[in-house]
């Protein structure tokens, strides 16, 4: 790195979800026959519906700069969304649209942090919340799980992890990259805990909303005495396939949605005009519109684990949300393969990348370095060749 470039940016590492994804592509336009399994990103066609929204927003001249936080009917349709979905009553003055729910936890932090203050991290955890809670002058605090509490955090070890430096906690449930999801009874167990200490923000990332395999949602915003103190982030690149649409949003207190949408006011000066119409449409429908996705994802996640577990040294947990398995593949430590060492996760995914010309995510990128992250995001006949080429390469 040259030395001109700030502290900041020196001392940040680089997205490992987006640099693999790049490495994915490179090696593609190569003519090496790459499956990627490392980007979490549907591969389901945007709905036709939104599409058509959106070919209207460009004919009826949208164009110009929109409201900083979002046009007034799309946080209308925010809210409506909360209410249906949630059961989560919302202002106008407590959403704001930004672009991607990466930018929403951008400016959460950005807002929220000074020099020092602590981010608790139950791992393993989304790649962007260290590095961005550490460009906001924060500290990421990792609280360890394990496989066998299918890694959630338990209320014993959050409150272990609480100091008078805490700020925020951020959590995404169901989770990238563990597929875990809380239940209202253990969200309600860990309030218990968050109750005692009311400095402490939460960051409730729900992003994957509607990719929950157990049918029921729950947010910590629900519970009475976290509502004043809990973001909701959520967005349409997962459950709506519009990654690059790049649409997201925040449910929560009005001081913070203010200082998010003062941010924003210095940085993008909001989210991308066309997108913001289509979401609107995409909102407005119901979930049963998209249950088709969940369901594919269902059998692929069927599908993966099965495939998984015919392959020794893979030990799964049973991701009931989102589109990945975090497999712990510490057996392989120490272990030499095809001459190579595999001593770290990092090892084992770039030796699947070399080997068996499968993308997979380090689980160090997570804060676990015991696992690697596959995202099932992909085809039956992907995700069945990418397993019985693993298969191969570690036999
Ligand atoms: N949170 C989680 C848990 C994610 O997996 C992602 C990945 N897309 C994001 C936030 C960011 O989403 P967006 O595309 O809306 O920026
Ligand atoms: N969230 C996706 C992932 O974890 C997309 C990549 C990113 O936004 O960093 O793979």
């Amino acid at each position: 790195m040259d030395h001109r470039l700030s502290k900041r940016v020196n001392e940040m590492a680089t997205s490992a979800t987006l640099a693999m994804a790049a490495k994915t592509r490179e090696l593609k336009e190569q003519g090496v026959d790459i499956i990627g399994l490392s980007l979490g990103e549907p591969d389901f066609p945007i709905p036709d519906y939104v599409k058509q929204a959106a070919i209207v927003a460009i004919e009826e001249n949208y164009h110009a700069y929109t409201p900083v936080d979002g046009y007034g009917d799309l946080k209308k349709a925010i809210i409506t969304k909360f209410k249906r979905d949630n059961n989560l009553e919302y202002k106008p003055s407590q959403i704001v649209v930004s672009t991607g729910a990466k930018q929403s936890l951008a400016n959460l932090m950005m807002v929220l942090l000074d020099e020092g203050d602590e981010v608790l991290l139950p791992a393993p955890y989304w790649v962007s919340y260290a590095d961005q809670s550490k460009v906001a002058g924060g500290v990421p605090k990792e609280i360890p799980t394990s496989i066998e509490t299918d890694f959630k955090v338990t209320p014993q070890a959050l409150e272990a992890a609480i100091t008078p430096k805490t700020k925020m906690i951020v959590y995404s449930s169901p989770c990238n990259p563990s597929g875990s999801v809380y239940s209202r009874a253990e969200l309600r167990k860990l309030a218990d805990v968050l109750v005692k200490y009311p400095e402490i923000i939460v960051i409730s990332d729900e992003i994957y909303e509607h990719i929950n395999f157990t049918g029921n949602h729950a947010s910590m915003a629900e519970f009475d005495d976290m509502y004043d103190r809990t973001v909701v982030v959520n967005g349409v690149s997962k459950a709506f396939s519009m990654t690059g649409w790049r649409i997201g949003y925040i449910g929560g207190p009005e001081w913070i949605a203010r200082a998010c949408d003062k941010m924003q006011g210095q940085v993008t000066s909001g989210a991308n005009c066309i997108a913001q119409r289509a979401t609107i449409t995409a909102l407005e429908n119901p979930p049963s519109k998209i249950k088709f996705m969940v369901d594919a994802f269902k059998e692929r996640r069927s599908l993966i684990l099965k495939l998984l577990s015919e392959i020794e040294g893979f030990k799964t947990n049973n991701p009931e949300g989102a589109f990945y398995v975090f497999p712990d593949i510490s057996y392989f430590f120490g272990k030499t393969l095809r001459g190579k060492n595999i001593n770290t996760a990092s090892d084992f995914s770039l030796y699947l990348l070399e080997e068996a010309k499968v993308a997979t995510v380090t689980g160090e990128a997570f804060g676990d370095a015991n696992c690697i992250r596959l995202s099932y995001a992909a085809s039956e006949k992907e995700i069945t060749e990418a397993m019985h080429r693993i298969k191969e390469a570690l036999k």
